[in-house]
């Protein structure tokens, strides 16, 4: 094989590395993204995404819930409407209620 082809080979393999990371990050991003708006088939959509890629992400983007935003009663930080519990101090939903709305 020539240097040349030798070459070729390496940077297909290197694209094919940087895609592959790129469908996954799609994926695990998907997942934890519908995990916390409590996207129905989490799971699904990460798979789909895991098989046609950025497609799957816009299409999760453009399909995702647009949630309302609220300051969590205890920590003050704005947490989305949909989220099981305050990311940032870990209170569960119901124990922050409605919260104030903003
Ligand atoms: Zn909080």
């Amino acid at each position: 094989m020539s240097a040349i082809a030798l070459l070729m080979v390496f940077l297909l393999g290197v694209v094919f590395l940087v895609l592959a990371a790129i469908w996954v990050l799609a994926a695990v991003y998907v997942l934890r993204d519908a995990r916390r708006r409590n996207v129905s088939h989490a799971g699904l959509w990460a798979l789909g995404t895991l098989l046609v890629g950025p497609v799957g992400l816009v299409a999760y983007l453009v399909d995702r819930p647009r949630s309302r935003r609220i300051a969590c009663a205890f920590c003050g930080e704005m947490i989305l409407d949909t989220d099981r519990a305050c990311p940032y101090c870990g209170r569960a939903r119901e124990e922050i209620g409605q919260g104030r709305a903003g």
